[in-house]
């Protein structure tokens, strides 16, 4: 069984105070992988939603980038559009986790309770989403410690950085530490 998981593509990344035009423009690849999983595949799709609360700035990551974003039921902290009409089309098969910082500490268990109730055994986990550098680049390590026999796949296609060049850096970095970039 394989996995999708859709890192952040909400809105502040995309179009909103943290945006740009790489990672608006991943969009439509984005929709199509997860349109196609989702009919290829009974397995669900995880997806991730950065969320803070008003309090923000006075948190450790506010400090280090004082840009609110992601506070929770903002237009910024929604999925974009195309997405979340995807996502509201599969409610049975679509899991959100909420995560306050860029790994999301739920994702492990989260996985590990997909391959209980599917029944199967994991031999893939593959991510997407924004921003290569900072939130894919961590669930994916974060992802290696807790599976270390399970591939994990990053699809360079459908993600996007802070620029370019971080981009390629944490796909170079990924590769290193033996996550498989597509
Ligand atoms: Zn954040």
């Amino acid at each position: 069984m394989k996995i999708l998981i859709m890192i952040d593509m909400q809105n502040d990344f995309l179009t909103g105070v943290l945006g740009n035009g790489q990672t608006a423009a991943v969009v439509p690849a984005v929709c199509e992988k997860v349109r196609r999983y989702l009919a290829e595949s009974k397995a669900p799709l995880i997806y991730t939603m950065d969320t803070h609360a008003e309090n923000y700035l006075s948190t450790q990551e506010g400090r280090n980038l004082p840009v609110t974003h992601c506070i929770k039921d903002s237009h910024g902290w929604q999925l974009d559009s195309r997405l979340k009409a995807i996502t509201d089309g599969h409610p049975e098969r679509a899991v959100k986790i909420e995560k306050g910082t860029f790994g999301a500490e739920g994702l492990p268990e989260c996985v590990r309770y997909i391959s209980r109730k599917y029944g199967g055994e994991i031999e893939e986990i593959e991510l997407v989403g924004v921003c290569t550098d900072i939130c894919v680049i961590s669930n994916a390590m974060l992802l290696k410690a807790f599976f270390p026999e399970i591939l994990i796949t990053v699809d360079s296609s459908c993600c996007a950085g802070v620029t370019p060049q971080s981009h390629q850096n944490a796909l170079e970095a990924m590769k290193m530490c033996h996550i498989s970039v597509i």
